[in-house]
């Protein structure tokens, strides 16, 4: 049976309350049946910024999402060529899963920058785009090939990043308010990000 699939990507340095609220919008919007989280190794846009382990990175994404139904963690461009560019692993889950369709899930801010990415055109054959509102962002230069494809979604944005977190951590502060009980355990066992 054909699915509806929600591609969800980010390195997840570390995942934090803000990415479980967006792909809990993404699948209450009812476009997608579920969701795949996918782990990138090394972004295009953050080469050599890798923090911790991409283990660690998947096993606090596995206890942020245990309790999330429809949502699976990818580890698939771990096998694939780096950087890992969203054009090439979307061509390839499709490929791979010629019956399924594709939703790519991203932010507003995001889709402001979609123009940027890597043959985006080639990108949009393959899946449209699910896009969480955010107030105020503009998307004036969002060109019309690009608007066609997306599908926006509502969203009450939760304030909190993965640098934010990172630096809280660093400066001996605490960033429990941003996280996953489960994964700010995580954190203070294994000493990540100090
Ligand atoms: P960093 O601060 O290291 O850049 P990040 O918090 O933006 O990290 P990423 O792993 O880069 O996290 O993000 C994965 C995806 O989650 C991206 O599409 C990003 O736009 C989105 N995202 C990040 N923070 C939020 C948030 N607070 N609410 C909704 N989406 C978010």
């Amino acid at each position: 049976m054909s699915m509806r699939i929600g591609l969800f990507g980010g390195t997840f340095d570390p995942v934090h309350n803000g990415h479980i609220s967006i792909v809990r919008s993404f699948l209450k919007s009812g476009y997608i049946d579920k969701l795949w989280i996918l782990l990138t190794p090394v972004p295009p846009h953050k080469l050599n910024k890798e923090h911790v382990s991409y283990d660690h990175r998947k096993e606090m994404l596995r206890l942020a999402f245990q309790d999330v139904e429809h949502v699976s963690i990818s580890t698939i461009e771990q096998t694939l060529p780096k950087p890992s560019y969203m054009v090439q692993t979307v061509t390839h889950l499709a490929q791979k899963y010629p019956e399924d369709e594709f939703s790519l899930c991203i932010g507003e801010d995001s889709m402001a920058q979609f123009h940027t990415w890597k043959d985006y055109r080639k990108l949009l054959e393959h899946c449209q785009l699910l896009v969480a509102e955010r107030p105020d962002t503009d998307h004036s230069e969002v060109g019309s090939e690009i608007m066609e494809k997306v599908q926006f979604i509502p969203h009450d944005p939760v304030e909190a990043s993965s640098t934010e977190i990172r630096e809280l951590l660093n400066s001996g502060n605490d960033p429990q308010l941003l996280l996953p009980d489960r994964v700010y355990s995580y954190i203070k066992e294994h000493k990540l990000y100090q």
